[in-house]
């Protein structure tokens, strides 16, 4: 049982409906700037944004490092309501998308509503609504309170013995020091996830001295990253192209990404041919240092635009596989006592996958707390919502397609569904919450799927303290049909805020 019957009973006051009917959307990254989006093209003005950062774009605001691409096809990584037409490659690169997100903020006047250098600490619903803290000792209300406040976006340090110590620049790949010139310095890059990859990759084309400290090797997707043609430019500008084009993308991903969920001759296909990536490396030692010892897909998997497994076998680049013992002032130490003598140590050590809105605590009906609520278990009804916190959103909280829908296709779905039921509560002067019920229900339905999936059976970031990963473990339709069925029976309907 996620809940006790009584945590989620509503407190009922008198309902009434005010014209002004504030929201408060926290962050301003791709889940913000899109329900901001809808919202206005609703007509619906009275929300505000805050943002703890002095400019928007979240994700792709805070990482700049070189050689970042997004690993979906860029068409994949835009709004369906807002196209890009001139996309310079098959696979973006990070300036391209954060130039997208600041172009459509732009172009929808967004930048009025957004109060930057805001960082919400916490809200309680009393009375009806949600009193806002911020970190600057300021106070808000709102009626609608929606965490757009990323899944990756608190940067993870490792926890390494003598870390301060190191005499040059380090820092974690979502603080890049653009200061730190390539070329004429020794780097050390810990870390062989997405960032590590793609990092460790771009610094040895330019001809850097790259050493990688890998602990884990990871399966990495080898692809070509060709420019877009100035004829699929012209022609996704015509409407019954693009239409046609995305109803066929969205048919390819239900079919392509079929192999995470359900184990068969796909999956069994995809993983000949990820270790056939492999083969390229000519040192059978180095070949070893990089063959993972887990199934394909249970971590996210790299994606690498500058062919990562010829990059390695560049004289300038090293793998190192020993293990780190500790930092020192000139480098690090392995674990057999060899010191690799450093300039530069580049933290690629990825982010807090769990920790959603926090360290924003929020104190919902009877005085509940999403601390106590995810104490035992990170959850959420349908990414989104959690009983006993009315009219309050998650955008990509947990259970959100994190690894098998493009987010900006995911959270398109997600803000439909919110939409709605903020018109509703707007309309008949109530809050929204969902039931314990549904809430168990949902997350049973999910837990059922799980053991099917690529996601189990080796260590990664999607899962809880319980082992249990935290994702969409269904398809893609099954998502879409998730919100745009009835979801009546799934709700509490609590009397919002007295007029006034
Ligand atoms: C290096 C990297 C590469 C990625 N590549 C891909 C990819 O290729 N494809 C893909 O689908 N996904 C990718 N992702 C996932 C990516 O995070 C999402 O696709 C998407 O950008 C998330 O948008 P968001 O708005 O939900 O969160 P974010 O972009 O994280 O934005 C959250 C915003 O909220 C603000 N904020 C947080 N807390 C507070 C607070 N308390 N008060 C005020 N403001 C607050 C933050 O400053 C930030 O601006 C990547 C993530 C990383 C880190």
């Amino acid at each position: 049982m996620l809940y006790a019957q009584s945590s989620q009973e509503p407190r009922p006051t008198s309902a009434s409906v005010t014209a002004d009917f504030p929201i408060a959307i926290i962050g301003s990254g791709f889940a913000g700037i899109g329900m901001a989006i809808r919202l206005k093209q609703a007509g619906i003005h009275s929300f505000t944004m805050f943002e703890r950062a002095s400019e928007i774009g979240g994700t792709w605001r805070d990482n700049t490092y070189p050689g970042l691409f997004v690993d979906v096809m860029s068409k994949q990584y835009e709004f369906p309501f807002q196209p890009n037409y001139d996309w310079s490659r098959k696979f973006a690169p990070q300036p391209e998308i954060l130039a997208y997100i600041k172009k459509i903020a732009d172009q929808r006047g967004l930048r009025q509503y957004i109060r930057f250098r805001e960082e919400i600490t916490g809200a309680r619903f009393s009375d009806g609504r949600w009193h806002i803290t911020m970190a600057n000792g300021g106070t808000d209300v709102a009626d609608v309170f929606i965490a757009a406040t990323g899944f990756l976006s608190t940067p993870l340090y490792p926890d390494i013995e003598g870390r301060d110590s190191f005499a040059g620049p380090a820092f974690h790949s979502a603080r890049w020091d653009h200061s730190v010139p390539h070329q004429g310095k020794r780097w050390g890059i810990i870390g062989a996830g997405c960032s590590g990859v793609q990092i460790t990759e771009a610094l040895a084309w330019a001809g850097a001295e790259v050493t990688q400290l890998v602990r884990r090797p990871q399966w990495i997707h080898i692809r070509d990253n060709p420019p877009t043609s100035w004829l699929d430019r012209l022609w996704r500008r015509m409407p019954f192209v693009y239409r046609r084009e995305q109803k066929k993308l969205w048919q390819f991903i239900n079919v392509m990404d079929r192999w995470r969920l359900k184990p068969g001759a796909q999956r069994e296909a995809m993983q000949r041919e990820f270790a056939s990536y492999l083969d390229v490396i000519k040192d059978p030692e180095l070949k070893k240092k990089l063959t993972p010892q887990f199934h394909l897909g249970c971590t996210r998997i790299p994606k690498s635009d500058q062919n990562y497994y010829q990059a390695v076998q560049l004289p300038n680049v090293r793998i190192e596989s020993r293990g780190i013992k500790r930092i020192v002032p000139d480098g690090v130490e392995l674990a057999d006592g060899t010191v690799v003598a450093l300039d530069v140590l580049v933290y690629a050590t990825g982010f807090d996958a769990h920790a959603y809105m926090r360290p924003m605590n929020l104190v919902g009906l009877n005085g509940i707390t999403t601390a106590e609520v995810w104490q035992d278990r990170i959850h959420s009804y349908g990414g989104i919502a959690l009983p006993g916190f009315p009219n309050m959103f998650m955008l990509y909280g947990p259970f959100s397609p994190v690894n098998n829908v493009p987010v900006p296709l995911g959270l398109d779905q997600e803000i439909a569904y919110i939409m709605r039921l903020i018109h509703e509560a707007r309309d008949r002067g109530v809050a929204f919450a969902p039931t314990a019920k549904a809430t168990e229900e949902f997350v049973a339905r999910l837990d059922a799927a799980f053991p099917d999936t690529v996601w189990v059976g080796c260590k990664n970031w999607y899962a809880d303290q319980t082992g249990t990963p935290i994702l969409w473990p269904l398809s893609q339709d099954a998502h879409k049909a998730f919100f745009e069925r009835d979801t009546t029976e799934d709700l509490d309907v609590i009397p919002a805020r007295q007029a006034g």
